[in-house]
């Protein structure tokens, strides 16, 4: 019992600063995105590896390996972008994987500077030339959870404040209807 709790808390430990932060990640998604869409927030965390984190709606879901800054607000960003507004199929899953990656760059624009933000959108950017990933709309299921609707969803959202003023962002329908719920 003793090595169990011993292995917990070396694998959380890391993610506490992350929990601690929620309620800054919250606010950052707020000034941008309207109220926080429910009542009720909380984290469980399973005492098994799980290889993935999970978003539900008020409940965000990680296995015993814990999870980093950017993984604690990707799942918390959920909560506009996958919980309070879905798409209608699921071959549109990009728009939910793309904001939240998206906006999981921005706040670590927020809190680690522009440098660190152009590096990671930089390393992205090179990782989908080099493994040649296909479009942000997944051709089968296999691939609704791989880098096209990650990593190149983030990017075409990039793409998009790129050609146009990026207030211009927030007229994406999507985005619209998140704002409705306001
Ligand atoms: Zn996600």
């Amino acid at each position: 019992m003793m090595n169990l709790v011993a292995l917990i808390l070396k694998k959380l430990l890391p993610m506490r600063r992350a929990l601690y932060n929620i309620p800054q990640m919250m606010q950052f998604m707020t000034e941008r995105f309207g109220a926080y869409p429910f009542d009720a927030y909380g984290v469980a965390l399973l005492p098994v590896s799980t290889g993935w984190a999970l978003e539900t709606q008020t409940l965000s879901t990680y296995g015993a390996d814990g999870a980093d800054e950017a993984e604690v607000f990707h799942e918390l960003m959920h909560e506009w972008f996958g919980n309070s507004v879905s798409p209608a199929t699921w071959q549109d899953v990009w728009l939910n994987e793309g904001f939240a990656t998206y906006f999981q760059w921005l706040w670590q624009e927020e809190t680690e500077g522009r440098p660190a933000f152009d590096a990671t959108v930089q390393q992205a950017y090179a990782g989908l030339v080099s493994r040649r990933v296909g479009p942000v709309l997944p051709q089968q299921p296999a691939g609704m959870f791989t880098a096209a609707t990650y990593q190149r969803g983030a990017c075409t959202l990039l793409s998009l404040i790129y050609i146009s003023e990026p207030t211009r962002l927030l007229s994406i329908p999507y985005a619209v209807l998140c704002l409705k719920k306001k």
